[in-house]
């Protein structure tokens, strides 16, 4: 079992005359102890065909003459909730923003029905089991466990940590909102829309350069790919938190603009030609499409039933 110390508020020396076993105890704030899954600090984020939950527990700690232990049937409270204007989305509104759900199996405990919140009682072992099931929205979010002597909170991130940007020399980065042609999508500059796995990023620059030769024109327009560390790409207010860009969720698509050149895209390529170069250069052959009537090619390294998107 891997466990994170984080910082004890304790209680200032006071003494809880007939706490637990009648000594003066030292009481601190519930702490976290990762139990498995995972990397502490970054969690993948969950879909219900690709759910990834995280397994956590939550202690009391308590010192007793210099010697620690962890009491049973100590009561904790866990709490989640949203940072706002990370991972991108420099927005709010929408009726709902998503969070990560809390749930526990343990005996006597309970649970919110917005999954927000559950709490309980120590085990033998002196650990309160319970579950973050990550939503699938990139971004920071904060855990907070309460007992009776105190809380303690700490934050996380639902995204990956593996994404690169998507810079290359041929590449003429659109369609964020500081693109004079483009709504906005509230993420802000292209800064925060291009970015995306290693391997897509090999495939895409391999494309490029078969285009290269092919065509004798290095340049193409690069849209969409991913927010810096995935996950839903919501890019249209009235459905916020939600679709389109179903399977950018990875940061294995990346989009072309293909059609008729315009100020905000010099260099669409040929649609059919560069989907084939695509298919050619490793991209995914069933999940990288021609979406004519959007103007782009779609290219995903990967299949998305492989990974949590919706
Ligand atoms: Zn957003
Ligand atoms: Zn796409």
């Amino acid at each position: 079992m891997k466990r994170i110390r984080l910082t004890f508020e304790k209680s200032g020396g006071r003494c809880l005359c007939g706490a637990w076993v009648g000594y003066a105890v030292l009481a601190t704030a519930p702490l976290f102890g990762q139990i498995n899954g995972g990397t502490l600090g970054f969690y993948a984020p969950s879909s219900a065909a690709n759910p990834a939950p995280v397994s956590l527990a939550a202690q009391c700690p308590y010192t007793v003459n210099n010697v620690p232990y962890l009491p049973t049937g100590c009561s904790v409270s866990i709490n989640v909730a949203p940072v706002s204007q990370t991972n991108g989305h420099l927005h709010e509104g929408g009726a709902f923003h998503p969070f990560s759900k809390l749930s526990s199996a343990a005996s006597g405990s309970s649970t919110s029905a917005d999954g927000s919140q559950t709490s309980g009682v120590t085990d033998a072992t002196g650990n309160f089991y319970f579950t973050l099931t990550p939503t699938l929205v990139g971004q920071t979010e904060t855990i907070t466990a309460v007992n009776a002597f105190g809380s303690e909170q700490y934050s996380y991130n639902v995204g990956y940590n593996d994404l690169v940007f998507g810079q290359f020399a041929s590449w003429t980065l659109i369609g964020a909102t500081d693109s004079l042609t483009s709504v906005n999508t509230g993420h802000g500059g292209n800064a925060n829309n291009h970015w995306m796995t290693t391997q897509t990023y090999y495939d895409l620059t391999s494309t490029t350069q078969a285009w290269t030769q092919a065509r004798g024109n290095c340049m193409i327009c690069v849209n969409d790919s991913a927010l810096p560390w995935g996950g839903k790409f919501d890019i249209e207010s009235a459905s916020r938190w939600m679709k389109p860009h179903v399977s950018h969720d990875r940061g294995s698509a990346v989009d072309i603009a293909t059609g008729v050149a315009t100020a905000g895209c010099p260099y669409p390529v040929d649609g059919d030609k560069f989907l084939s170069l695509c298919k050619a250069n490793g991209f995914n052959q069933t999940s990288s499409i021609y979406e004519k009537t959007k103007n782009h090619d779609h290219c995903n390294s990967l299949n998305p039933a492989t990974y949590a998107y919706y």
